[in-house]
């Protein structure tokens, strides 16, 4: 790295260890914005400051969002009775993508992995357990068919039985292992469709 100014090596630093950005990325992508012309730069760099002070997680079912509410808790057509449980924003929009679900969601921000110390505490339940307390007829567990996913569709279903509410698994269509977000949307439909009572 000496082999760089300060304000090269400063950059590359700042930008190794972004998700799948590396050493040899970090370099490349450095260089590439130090070619770049300083107007384009600087609305990068609003953009991201900007996005990074204004988006906040929904007041319902936490996804990320620019308002107190994200658009789905805000419509009034969409079935406030049917929750899917996913774990982050980008599984949410790839449902929404198909535009066939016509419930609500709840982001978890995570899933349980022993292995890795995160517990039921560390992402987001209690939330998803206090909107219980409304009337909600179904529950369908969209978490990712790794061990994760399932180990916290097993402890979700566990700990929603007693309320006598329906809850539910999404087929595996889903290959196991995968991510919902890079699966196309006829298995995501077909997924959904399949569901399975817990
Ligand atoms: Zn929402």
């Amino acid at each position: 790295m000496e082999y760089y100014s300060g304000h090269i090596s400063k950059l590359i630093e700042e930008l190794t260890g972004l998700p799948g950005i590396g050493a040899k990325s970090a370099q490349r992508l450095a260089f590439h914005l130090l070619n770049m012309p300083v107007e384009r730069v600087e609305k990068l760099a609003e953009t991201v400051v900007s996005a990074r002070k204004n988006v906040r997680y929904c007041a319902q079912c936490l996804t990320l969002t620019d308002d107190e509410l994200c658009p789905v808790c805000k419509n009034g057509k969409r079935d406030h009775r049917q929750i899917m449980v996913v774990e982050n924003p980008r599984d949410l929009a790839a449902y929404e993508k198909t535009g066939k679900y016509e419930g609500v969601y709840h982001v978890l921000h995570g899933a349980i992995s022993p292995m890795l110390g995160i517990g039921p505490n560390d992402i987001r339940l209690k939330e998803l357990m206090q909107r219980l307390q409304a009337d909600v007829d179904e529950v369908i567990i969209a978490t990712n068919s790794s061990l994760e996913g399932e180990t916290t569709a097993m402890y979700i279903s566990k700990l929603i039985k007693p309320t006598g509410i329906r809850v539910t698994r999404i087929a595996s269509g889903v290959p196991v292992g995968g991510d919902l977000e890079y699966i196309d949307e006829v298995t995501l439909l077909r997924a959904l469709e399949g569901r399975t009572d817990l």
